[in-house]
């Protein structure tokens, strides 16, 4: 399962900023999870919530906020979301000049927002 392997590189990364922080214990953990990053956030949830047992964060509560799409146009230089767009398979030109330079600036990641700790 995909979302398995990504909650395991998410507790090394919860390790490491506990142990840096000497944390006793780890309460909360909020992710951004990015719309086309292609997780599933109950998914992620319960792999989240199997993995933890034994770890810092094993009470530690999930937060999942999920980061919208969006694309920044190269020349007109306007960001662009989805709902400005009108076909669900955004051609990548942008609805305001109709430059095709546009990069998705977020929507496809996913992050360790914050972690709350108890030393
Ligand atoms: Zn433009």
């Amino acid at each position: 399962m995909h979302e398995l392997s990504i909650v395991a590189d998410l507790f090394t990364i919860i390790e490491e900023k506990a142990s840096q922080a000497k944390a006793s214990r780890v309460t909360k953990v909020r992710v951004l999870i990015g719309e086309l990053s292609g997780v599933v956030p109950e998914l992620f949830r319960s792999a989240f919530n199997s993995y933890k047992k034994g770890t810092i964060a094993d009470r530690a509560r999930l937060e999942i906020k999920i980061t919208k799409v969006k694309f920044r146009c190269q020349s007109c230089g306007r960001e662009i979301r989805t709902r400005d767009i009108s076909a669900p398979d955004f051609s990548h030109s942008c609805p305001f000049c109709g430059s095709k330079e546009v990069e998705l600036i977020s929507g496809r990641d996913l992050y360790l927002e914050k972690l709350e700790i108890e030393t």
